[in-house]
């Protein structure tokens, strides 16, 4: 049935989903971002194919891993850099505006909710930001372009000037604890939605990939927006297999 769903008439569903929910939650992945030349991990040509992630005990074990991270940091700044929020950003951005989504959960990292519009406090980052850097002692912000300043060239890392500790990309690494606030408001979120949306993610990545399984055992319905297939499709009440972008934006014209 839901092959048949989804192959007739997608839009209508989800639209008439959104028309009858008093408080949705958007949760994105990868995907999202795809489509403003960011990419995801594990679709082919995907940022793993090319080269593995660096976990956390390996960056806080050598200078080398650190060099390396900021190295790879720096390498990939470019893209991140000139990303804009794609039609699919857009969308997500309008349902906020309208009040109809009341938070995004986000696994991205890349800032570009909140360059849609999005206010600040509605987008819960469960994988940080990689727009600036933090220390890893005391927390406090760093601004990438002073760190990139030392490290291009001579490649000096970057050291906390409040407590000496060492300084990161404000985005959480295989090995790293989830960050307690953001974790624990997905799950307010997650528990007081009615209808929950996951766009552009694998699912594969936990604890990140929970939350759509517990939103539906609270009796939200639950919908996949995912090009590929994911383990979680058979709990959904509705899944998409399509592109982010055109669906969305047929489907949510931004006014
Ligand atoms: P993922 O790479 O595991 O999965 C992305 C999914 O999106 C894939 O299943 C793919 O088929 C689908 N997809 C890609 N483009 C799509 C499109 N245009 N339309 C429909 N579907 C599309 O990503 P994930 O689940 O977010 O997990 C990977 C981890 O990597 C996350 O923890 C995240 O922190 C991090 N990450 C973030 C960014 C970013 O901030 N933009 C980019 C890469 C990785
Ligand atoms: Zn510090």
């Amino acid at each position: 049935m839901r092959e048949l769903d989804t192959i007739f008439s997608p839009p209508a569903s989800l639209a008439a989903m959104l028309d009858e929910s008093k408080r949705a939650v958007v949760f994105t992945g990868a995907g999202m971002s795809t489509e403003s030349g960011i990419p995801d991990f594990r679709s082919p040509g995907g940022i793993w194919t090319k080269m593995a992630p660096i976990q956390f005990q390996d960056f806080l074990a050598s200078d080398e891993m650190r060099r390396e991270s900021w190295r790879r940091k720096f390498a990939m700044e470019e893209t991140f850099a000139q990303a804009e929020p794609n039609l699919g950003h857009h969308a997500v951005a309008e349902l906020v505006r309208r009040g109809t989504v009341a938070a995004i959960i986000t696994q991205n990292i890349d800032n570009l909710h909140q360059v849609s519009g999005i206010p600040a406090d509605k987008v819960i980052e469960l994988h940080g930001n990689s727009t600036y850097a933090s220390c890893l002692d005391c927390g406090a912000r760093h601004e990438l372009d002073v760190i990139k300043q030392s490290f291009i060239g001579r490649e000096v890392l970057p050291e906390c000037q409040s407590c000496g500790g060492m300084v990161k990309t404000a985005t959480i690494s295989f090995g790293q604890s989830m960050p307690i606030e953001p974790m624990q408001r997905a799950e307010e979120e997650t528990l007081a939605c009615d209808l929950f949306i996951v766009i552009g993610s694998s699912l594969v990545v936990h604890p990140a990939a929970s939350f759509p399984l517990i939103a539906k055992r609270n009796g939200a319905r639950l919908v996949i927006l995912n090009r590929e297939p994911t383990p979680l499709d058979d709990h959904a009440d509705l899944v998409l297999h399509e592109e982010i972008g055109p669906i969305l934006s047929t489907m949510v014209p931004v006014t």
